[in-house]
């Protein structure tokens, strides 16, 4: 049952044919961990706080610095020099009470990830690397966890959500099935970003997962949704399983979190 304030704070969702309270009550009982509190963890974290989403948890071990401020929009100037999950904590808390807000000041790494991602339904990733990439990918289909995706770059972005561990559906070494040597691809830091397109990839990550959460539409599992801002186009591409996944595949090589090369 929806509380007097909670039918008064999501009366536009409510209105909505398909999501309702008992649509409402789901998004409310979903747990979702955010990788990333930067230009795509900043307006996913907004939108899925704003939407009521049950219990919200936030990874980054760093602090808030100015450049970020172009893009990072959980944060304010004066955050500059706090750490981000401190500082996003505090702004999602203002901004919605009813959510339960969970900081996690740590990198993640192999030795962790399991635990962490335990105490969640859906994770978000919007990190910038691709060691933490793939090891979400790999978590996630252990602990049999729904992953979006999000990535940007200059002015292009990249969505899509993995279920490796559900049958027919792809995950991220469907796609690229090892990281890229280290120093052969740029970050953001080098490449630049639009700090808006980081807000499209951010808030459309947010979407997929209100719609994982509450059962609406059809999913972006199999699909990859590219956005090139210049030109304002976006297109959908199918991504199948593919049989030869060293993850996800026939004869899998990884067969658990320590054995990828
Ligand atoms: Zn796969």
């Amino acid at each position: 049952m929806l509380s007097d304030e909670e039918l008064d704070r999501y009366a536009r969702h409510l209105v909505l044919r398909q999501v309702g309270g008992p649509g409402q009550a789901k998004i409310r009982s979903t747990r979702v961990l955010i990788v990333g509190a930067g230009g795509l963890g900043s307006p996913a974290a907004l939108y899925l706080a704003a939407a009521g989403i049950g219990k919200l948890g936030l990874v980054d071990d760093d602090a808030v610095s100015l450049s970020n401020l172009q893009r990072q929009i959980l944060f304010r100037t004066a955050d500059i020099g706090r750490f981000k999950v401190e500082a996003g904590a505090e702004a999602l808390k203002a901004l919605n009470p009813g959510v339960q807000i969970e900081a996690h000041n740590l990198r993640l790494t192999a030795a962790n990830v399991m635990e962490l991602i335990a105490g969640y339904d859906i994770v978000a990733d919007g990190t910038d690397n691709f060691a933490t990439r793939f090891l979400l990918n790999d978590a996630c289909f252990f602990a049999r966890k729904v992953l979006v995706s999000a990535a940007v770059t200059e002015f292009e972005g990249q969505l899509a959500t993995y279920k490796g561990h559900e049958p027919g559906c792809p995950c991220y070494r469907c796609l690229f099935p090892a990281p890229p040597p280290p120093g052969t691809v740029a970050n953001c830091s080098e490449t630049g970003v639009l700090g808006a397109a980081a807000g499209v990839m951010g808030s459309l990550q947010a979407l997929e997962v209100l719609k994982e959460a509450a059962g609406l539409g059809s999913g972006m599992a199999g699909k990859i949704l590219t956005y090139k801002a210049l030109t304002a186009d976006f297109r959908t591409a199918r991504l199948s399983k593919d049989p030869a996944c060293p993850l996800c595949g026939n004869a899998p090589t990884i067969v658990a979190l320590d054995s990828q090369g």
